[in-house]
């Protein structure tokens, strides 16, 4: 299947770089909150079937089906337990910047999603958390909602469409922890951020005991123009199991770092050429990526070059899409020190709930800084690997993984260079002695 990109007309997200308005009018100048009522009067589960036929994935990091994860919910909720909607918007991964562009330039983009997601999901109300740094774009964003209210978007009747539904902004307190589902809904309950052993699911028993659906922000975003330009659209980008468009995150050693939106299974090359200017130094010169955010393993040059970027293409790599944010690092890069400074983020950020998290992070962090000195032995990588595997799936949530996998992509793709710090150092230590 050939994968062509992008053209200016298929865009969703027009205003990503905030050259218009993100009030009111510019949006439904870009077609937002256009017959919104029509796109709902077919009913709760129409809207469910049109997302799962437009192939849409979490667009959080996880991949899992939208219009599935949606069908978990109750469809006549019992009373005094309602069902909620929580929108994540906690964009704290390191690389990860595609919400605060919504969230600053287009939020009645999300908020418009939010009614009709909230509404086919039998929901009353929505929440949406936004990362406690994120101080501009909570502030457009309440502005956003308080228009929405004003206009009569939200609230008894939304939008004329006979649904009630009401929308709460809540920014949190700057903890990486609360992005993970269950910690969220801890912190909207105003309890510290710790996650919660599942079963069970937030569908089961989320906010307040109540079945609750937690989106990220791009996967509700896109969903009002999914439902007016249809599921066929949606699906005719990207490859089988891959579909739609999807915003992209490029950092690192690109000539022009940017976020943009793009067809999923985009090949590499093409994506950075297209969009980045290139390699910094040409392609020669590229060394590694993680294509998915800093808990993704890296993926060598030779491998990338020419990998369609999307779920299943990533994954064959041994690495993932995650939430698209690709970290591009050329030659120049200390690719130990690298993974070491990510090993240092997730051992500030655990929980400290469960012990192989709590105290595996800050072992790991600690033998990589060895290990980027050279100060230990080869018996030492294999003594990482193993721990990093004692990690790996040993957790209640997913950041032992996360601090697990830059780790074993490291010894995986880059063991000799491991191996010669060692030797490097050890030959100077014998010339001393
Ligand atoms: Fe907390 Fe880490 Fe356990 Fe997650 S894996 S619950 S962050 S200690």
């Amino acid at each position: 299947m050939t994968i062509t990109s992008l053209s200016d007309k298929d865009r969703i997200f027009t205003n990503l770089y905030g050259f218009q308005g993100a009030d009111l009018k510019s949006a439904q100048a870009r077609g937002d909150w256009d017959n919104t009522a029509d796109l709902m009067k077919g009913g709760e589960d129409a809207i469910i079937e049109v997302i799962k036929d437009s192939g849409l994935r979490g667009r959080g990091g996880a991949g899992f089906p939208t219009g599935m994860k949606w069908s978990f919910m109750p469809k006549a909720p019992t009373p005094g337990r309602p069902n909620f909607l929580v929108i994540n918007a906690d964009e704290s991964e390191p690389g990860s910047c595609k919400d605060r562009e919504i969230l600053r330039h287009d939020p009645h983009k999300l908020i418009e999603g939010t009614l009709i997601a909230g509404f086919a999901m039998r929901a009353r109300a929505g929440y949406i958390y936004v990362r406690g740094e994120y101080i501009v774009e909570t502030e457009a964003l309440r502005k956003a909602v308080a228009e929405a209210y004003a206009a009569g978007l939200l609230g008894k009747n939304a939008a004329g469409s006979g649904h009630h539904f009401d929308l709460l902004v809540h920014r949190g307190a700057g903890a990486y922890i609360c992005g993970e589902e269950t910690a969220m809904l801890e912190s909207l309950e105003g309890k510290k951020g710790l996650p919660r052993l599942k079963p069970p699911f937030p569908a089961g028993a989320g906010l307040y005991g109540c079945p609750t659906t937690v989106n990220n922000v791009e996967s509700i975003a896109v969903v009002p123009t999914i439902l007016r330009r249809g599921a066929q659209w949606f699906k005719s980008f990207g490859r089988e199991g891959n579909a739609g468009t999807k915003l992209f995150q490029i950092s690192g050693h690109v000539v022009k770092p940017c976020v943009v939106e793009e067809a999923l299974s985009i090949p590499f090359r093409e994506l950075i050429d297209k969009h980045a200017g290139g390699i910094r130094g040409g392609w020669d010169n590229l060394l590694a990526v993680i294509p998915g955010g800093s808990s993704v393993p890296l993926v060598p040059a030779h491998e990338i070059i020419d990998a369609p970027m999307d779920f299943d293409g990533l994954k064959v790599l041994g690495s993932g899409l995650g939430t698209a944010a690709v970290i591009v690092m050329d030659k120049s890069t200390d690719i130990v020190r690298a993974i070491s400074r990510i090993s240092y983020f997730y051992k500030h950020e655990s929980c400290g709930q469960c012990t192989p998290c709590r105290e595996g992070t800050g072992w790991m962090w600690r033998t990589m800084e060895r290990l980027r000195e050279g100060d230990g032995d080869v018996g030492m990588i294999d003594r990482l690997y193993d721990v990093s595997k004692q990690i790996e799936g040993h957790t209640i949530c997913a950041l032992g993984d996360a601090a697990a996998w830059p780790i074993q992509g490291l010894i995986k793709h880059f063991r000799p260079e491991l191996e010669r710090r060692i030797a490097e150092r050890g030959a100077i230590q014998e010339a001393a002695e």
